[in-house]
């Protein structure tokens, strides 16, 4: 089956909700014909706006993070729930900031997507290797490891819309991209890793690349047979550099 192209932008924590809606409004009117599916993450501030902005127009707005419950005490969080009654269609996994600056593990990322899949909503899982680990052969255990350890439990039969986000940490942010050789190895590493665990499903699921894609670089990796969409950061932030990214894909 063709996978569609998922081109994703993660603001982190940037943007006031006027500069999101501002975004937004820019991108909606400039993806011309693009046949790629968009999705914008914007802070949990942001979501309003970026959703209003994005009425009527193939923009899908998400959110970087959930918690597990459904509600309760647990101050400053939002459960998937919420996030879905705001209109979010997507919800980040596990990014490589969540797990280096607020400890996550694979097995809080693993209950924050049975809540996503619970919300109905799709999942957006990252995982990737630090240097230090690649470089000390680590790579395909750290994948490994990562992807059963979210998905653990879980039948293939709620998985159906899974997104993969694979992004080494040693390129998100530092402008150093994998090759697309690098990054065509890695991809085609954990679509057999998926394969192991979901079957012929793993065929259909996207597995996006992230780490320093821009403008200039994205056609290259986004031409790989195992690469289906990026998850971008800085160059998420500005019109221009977005939607050149999208008429690359
Ligand atoms: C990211 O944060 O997911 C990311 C890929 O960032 P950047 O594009 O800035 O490297």
């Amino acid at each position: 089956m063709a996978r569609t192209h998922l081109i994703a932008g993660n603001w982190k924590m940037h943007l006031s909700p006027a500069e999101g809606r501002e975004l937004v409004t820019s991108i909606a009117s400039g993806l011309g014909g693009t046949t790629a599916e968009i999705l914008v993450c914007p802070t949990a501030l942001g979501i309003a706006d970026a959703i209003a902005a994005a009425a009527g127009s193939k923009v899908q707005v998400g959110a970087q993070n959930c918690h597990w419950e459904v509600k309760g005490a647990f101050t400053g969080e939002l459960s998937a729930e919420l996030i879905q009654s705001a209109g979010c269609s997507h919800v980040l996994l596990g990014h490589s900031e969540r797990r280096q600056f607020f400890h996550e593990t694979d097995e809080t990322v693993s209950q924050r997507l049975k809540a996503v899949l619970r919300a109905g909503l799709v999942p957006v899982l990252c995982i990737g290797e630090t240097l230090s680990e690649r470089e000390s052969g680590q790579l395909e255990t750290v994948l490994r490891q990562q992807i059963t350890g979210a998905l653990a439990g879980i039948d293939a039969a709620q998985l159906t819309q899974l997104v993969v986000a694979y992004e080494p940490v040693w390129a998100i942010g530092t402008g150093v991209v994998a090759s697309t050789e690098q990054a065509q190895e890695a991809h085609a590493f954990v679509r057999s890793v998926l394969a192991g665990v979901l079957g012929d499903l793993a065929n259909d699921l996207r597995i996006l690349y992230g780490g320093s894609v821009k403008p200039g670089n994205a056609a290259e990796l986004l031409a790989q047979p195992d690469i289906d969409g990026a998850l971008v950061g800085g160059a998420s932030l500005k019109a221009e550099d977005f939607l050149g990214i999208i008429a690359a894909a």
